[in-house]
């Protein structure tokens, strides 16, 4: 898939334990959801420390500056930009110094309600570089003024008091997590666009029970946590030393959950816990049912790497056709090279996948991707297997055309870089050079979800946008004929 995941974020409160090493670890797990910049905020319970930069977690964190983050609190986050460009400005957790020690705040998803937002507030343009900072000035004014009078326990309730005051103004995509010198909090907005889960590190002889949010279950498990449960869409979950508590911020008519339907078929790892599934399985009935819609005779099922591979194994079982790998992944690429260009991000295909010759000559191809967004890499792709001597290639695709921008905190081209928006089925086809072409529908992709009765957004599938979404955000071109978007200006 050639959009760009939108930030992994994760907070842990364990008392006694060295918690940035749990945060890098939990970060390094959530690495595929932005490679651009990493950050952590520890506090010990009298200050709050922030470092981040630019770069892979592994990059930004070594073992000198670990130690020298000490607490039993954090919050971490791994960024892909949506809003604002890819520099050091951009990365999180953002930091502002109000009250005794202030709170820190990281973000994954992206407001739609930004303009509405910094006017209400009366906050110069220029003065946030990103809808996480506007959100984190917001809370800085609305914190009570420096007041020596004020004992530690009245400023104790602060950090919750606000975001009581700040969270119903904001519309969008958010899945929060914050730290002040007492708590972390984690919040989900009210259409759960994007993940967050819960987790509980078991007490010890020598040590509390610890508790964990995380974009991703995965990041639970690589530091021994156990998952508890999914965050409820409008769900804010408070964790101090009283344990765990639940509130709910938000009016109970914005309550509507619209997972992304794409953190399924892409975004989130296939190890982790969805709607109560794991992902893996998903994608698997999927590549299950695309084998139902267009059957086709051919010697070898293959997957492009890596999300499109359990799509793959499904297919093959489905259709009694050999799964057979017929690409090579350099695991080590990352995002060590940006390709601003169409050609570039072709070349990129090169560096990034190489054709296993001889399982791919003379054979006649079923070649199962998750998805197609502009059809460069796609078009690239089939060239280097054609060019490896494939005798045929059937492209099945585990998704529904993307015809839509998102504007919930994925990065996706505008309308008119979007393959499925500008051409047909047929020209597709041409295009990719391709002998058959064949989406998963829409209604299969929900029944491979296997999540009975839970909502999804599918917006760049359908246009159908369930949070009014600006005419235009960044570079994204205007929403024409979406049946619910509502023009802001
Ligand atoms: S528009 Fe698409 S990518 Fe964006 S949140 Fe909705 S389903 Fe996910």
């Amino acid at each position: 898939m050639e959009a760009k995941e939108a930030c992994g974020v994760f907070a842990v409160y364990a008392p006694g334990r060295v918690v940035s090493h749990l945060t890098f670890d939990g970060l390094y797990a959530l690495q595929h959801r932005g490679q651009e910049s990493a950050g952590m905020a520890v506090s010990d319970g009298e200050a709050i420390m922030v470092m981040k930069d630019m770069g892979l977690v592994a990059k930004v964190f070594d073992e000198q500056k670990l130690s020298a983050l000490r607490g039993s609190m954090a919050i971490g986050h791994t960024r892909y930009s949506t809003a604002g460009s890819s520099d050091w400005q951009h990365a999180q957790p953002v930091f502002r110094g109000v009250g005794r020690a202030g709170f820190a705040l990281a973000h994954n998803g992206n407001l739609t309600n930004t303009k509405e937002l910094g006017e209400r507030a009366g906050i110069l343009p220029g003065l946030v570089s990103s809808d996480s900072d506007l959100v984190a000035e917001m809370m800085g004014m609305a914190y009570p003024s420096g007041d020596a009078e004020r004992t530690r326990a009245e400023e104790s309730g602060d950090l919750e008091r606000v975001l009581g005051e700040v969270l119903p103004l904001v519309e969008g995509a958010f899945s929060f997590v914050l730290l002040d010198t007492e708590r972390i909090i984690g919040v989900r907005d009210p259409n759960g666009f994007r993940p967050l889960c819960l987790g509980r590190l078991d007490a010890t002889d020598e040590l509390e029970t610890g508790w964990v949010l995380a974009s991703e279950s995965p990041a639970l498990d690589v530091i021994g946590a156990t998952f508890i449960r999914e965050l409820e869409p409008g769900e804010m979950v408070v964790i101090d030393a009283n344990g765990v508590r639940s509130e709910r911020p938000f009016a109970a008519d914005r309550v509507d959950p619209r997972l992304c339907i794409f953190e399924f078929v892409y975004f989130a790892r296939p190890d982790t816990t969805l709607y109560g599934n794991e992902v893996h399985g998903a994608r698997r009935r999927m590549g299950q049912l695309l084998a139902s819609q267009r059957p086709v005779a051919a010697d070898l099922v293959m997957g492009v790497p890596d999300s499109g591979v359990p799509a793959a194994e499904g297919y093959a079982l489905a259709s009694g056709i050999p799964y057979g790998q017929g690409l090579v992944k350099n695991r080590y690429i990352g995002r060590t090279f940006i390709a601003p260009t169409q050609a570039e991000r072709a070349n990129g295909v090169r560096r990034k996948l190489n054709p296993l010759r001889e399982n791919i000559a003379g054979k006649r191809l079923v070649v199962v991707d998750d998805s197609i967004v502009r059809g460069t890499t796609t078009r690239a792709l089939v060239k280097m297997l054609r060019e490896a001597g494939a005798a045929e290639v059937h492209l099945r695709i585990s998704s529904p055309p993307f015809k839509w921008p998102c504007y919930y905190g994925i990065d996706t081209p505008d309308r008119s870089k979007l393959l499925a928006a500008i051409k047909s089925p047929e020209e597709i086809t041409e295009y990719l050079n391709v002998d058959s072409l064949e989406y998963l529908s829409l209604e299969h992709l929900v029944k491979a979800i296997d999540a009975p009765g839970a909502g999804f957004c599918a917006a760049c599938l359908t246009g159908e946008y369930p949070v009014a979404v600006p005419v235009a955000i960044g570079d994204h071109d205007v929403v024409e004929g979406a049946t619910s978007a509502t023009a802001r200006s």
